[in-house]
Order: C-alpha cells, then sequence, then structure tokens
C-alpha cells in the first residue's frame, strides 16, 4: 500500500481523439487549459490539437527515447505542487503509447495520479466488431520481422479470448497473411481502419477472405488498424458429426443451457465440450 501526499501536483492522464477532434471532452479541454506544463509525444503534431482549442500550454516532450530521463524532472515538478498533464498524439496515452514509466515513478513517489478518459482505437474497434468483448486479449504491435510475428501469432493460436491488434499500413498485409496461416484461415476476424475518419471502414470476414479483400485494393491499405480475431473455439472433431447437428438443431429453438443439457441426453457426448461448441456458435 502506498499513501498520496495532499501538497503535491497531479498528474493527469489525458485522452485526446484518434481522429475525429470533436471526440475530446469537456473535462480534457479544461485540464489540458488549466495545467501549468503539458507533456507530450510530440509537440508539432499535439499543437494542431491545443491551438484550435485555443489552448496555449507550455509543452514538454516526453517519447520513448527520454521518458526515463524526463520522468525525474517531471516529478520534481510535481513534488513542487504543480500540476501536469500527459497527452500522446492520440488516444489514450500508455495504450502502445509513451507514459508507463512516467506514471510508475509518480505513483512510486506517492502523487495522484488521475484519469481523463476518452477515446482509445482497441476499444472503440472492439465496440463495432461484433465479436466477443466479454474476454479479450490486447497484444498492442506484432514484431515487424516475419519470424517473431509468426511466432507470437503461434503462441496465441488456442487462445479463447478476442484477440485485439494495432497495425500500420506498411504492414498489414503481411500481418494478415500471417494470421491467417498461424490461427487459421477459416478464423472470424474484423478489421477497422480509421475510426472516426473519413474513411472509415469496419469489415469482418474469414482471416483468408479479409487478407484477399484489404490484398487486392489498395486504398484498404492506407491508415490505421485495428485488427480484431475471434478467440480459439473448440475442435469441433473432438465431438461427432451427429452431435454437432444435434446442437445445431436445439440451438435454433432453445436457449444455449437447455440445447446444451438436452444434447447431451440425446448424444452422450461431453457437457463442457458441447457447451464450447454452442457457445463458439452462438457467438459467430
Ligand atoms: N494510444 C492510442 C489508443 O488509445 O488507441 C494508440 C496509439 S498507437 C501508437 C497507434 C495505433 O493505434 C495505430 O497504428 C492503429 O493500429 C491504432 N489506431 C489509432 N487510431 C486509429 C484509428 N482512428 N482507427 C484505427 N486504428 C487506430
Amino acid at each position: 500500500m502506498s499513501q498520496e501526499h495532499s501538497k503535491t501536483g497531479i498528474l493527469y492522464i489525458v485522452a485526446t481523439p484518434i481522429g475525429n477532434l470533436q471526440d475530446i471532452s469537456q473535462r480534457a479541454v479544461d485540464i489540458l487549459r488549466s495545467v501549468p506544463l503539458l507533456a507530450v509525444e510530440d509537440t508539432r503534431h499535439s499543437r494542431k490539437l491545443l491551438v484550435p482549442l485555443g489552448i496555449g500550454t507550455p509543452m514538454l516532450a516526453l517519447h520513448e527515447h527520454n521518458e526515463r530521463e524526463l520522468a525525474s524532472r517531471l516529478l520534481v515538478h510535481l513534488q513542487g505542487g504543480a500540476d501536469l498533464a500527459l497527452i500522446s498524439d492520440a488516444g489514450t496515452p500508455l495504450i502502445s503509447d509513451p507514459g508507463f514509466v512516467l506514471v510508475r515513478a509518480v505513483r512510486a513517489a506517492g502523487i495522484r495520479v488521475v484519469p481523463i478518459p476518452g477515446a482509445c482505437a482497441l476499444i472503440a474497434a472492439l465496440s463495432v466488431s461484433g465479436l466477443p468483448t466479454d474476454r479479450f486479449r490486447f497484444e498492442g504491435f506484432l514484431p515487424p520481422r516475419p519470424a517473431a510475428r509468426r511466432d507470437c501469432l503461434q503462441a496465441l493460436a488456442t487462445d479463447t479470448a478476442t484477440l485485439v491488434f494495432y497495425e500500420s499500413s506498411h504492414r498489414i498485409v503481411d500481418s494478415l497473411h500471417d494470421m491467417a496461416e498461424c490461427l487459421g484461415a477459416g478464423r472470424v476476424a474484423t478489421v477497422a481502419r480509421e475510426l472516426t475518419k473519413t474513411f472509415e471502414t469496419v469489415a469482418s470476414g474469414t482471416l483468408e477472405a479479409l487478407c484477399a479483400w484489404v490484398s487486392a485494393d489498395a486504398n484498404q491499405q492506407k491508415g490505421e488498424f485495428v485488427i480484431m480475431v475471434h478467440g480459439a473455439v473448440t475442435d469441433p472433431a473432438t465431438l461427432d458429426e451427429a452431435a454437432r447437428r444435434t446442437l445445431q438443431v436445439l440451438l435454433d429453438e432453445l436457449p444455449l443451457k437447455q440445447a446444451v443439457a438436452l444434447a447431451v441426453k440425446i448424444t452422450g457426448q461431453s457437457k463442457n465440450r458441447l457447451y464450447e461448441y454452442g457457445l463458439s456458435l452462438k457467438n459467430i
């Protein structure tokens, strides 16, 4: 347990838009205007957001190369009683963005860290994906090197949670291709591109179909992407054809629990396997 001091400043972690500038919250604007200093990922980039809002707060650049060194200076600033707000180029700081070293140091010093929530590409994408959101695994960016990327995907192949990845235009085709190979060509996925921007596109299909579609259309390779992949489903081969068919028919008429209970009685197959298979049918 650590206690927060009351005479120190507060570090605000402020989410900014991921495209549409109207997505900034009133609370974010108020904080960015009222604090004496902003830590930003890129001052030129942030100026484009802040100037139209009439915010002229002084800025310091905090990025992955100077975060360690700057964190101690910013700690002194906070310990002196002054507030500080952290923003990144887009979305929520620390989510595939700088800020972790700073937040950890500030919390370790017992100083208050306050979130100002707002846009985050992975949450926006998941909310429209049509994939299960009750359990998901955010993997951020896959490794750029093909061998490492495939190793990483292989390690995720049996995970039953929805898998969420960030991807850039340079690697979208390669990543979808490797996902189809390592996770299964028939696995259902959703690609969310340029969310909240002019060319926003959300497309669902099998990994194989999505890969073919994106590969064939140069426009679909432009911009920023969130790729979401349905979690691994029970290998249907472990249930015999008659059991699968029975459950499918029962599910057309009954809620999952009842359908599974009846299917167990009719087929004598494992309740757990039938339940998992039933869940996978309901979720797709
Ligand atoms: N901190 C950000 C957030 O809260 O989502 C993420 C920053 S990370 C450096 C940038 C990546 O986020 C992009 O390469 C893309 O994968 C994803 N991303 C950001 N904005 C997006 C958007 N408007 N549409 C789709 N993906 C986006």
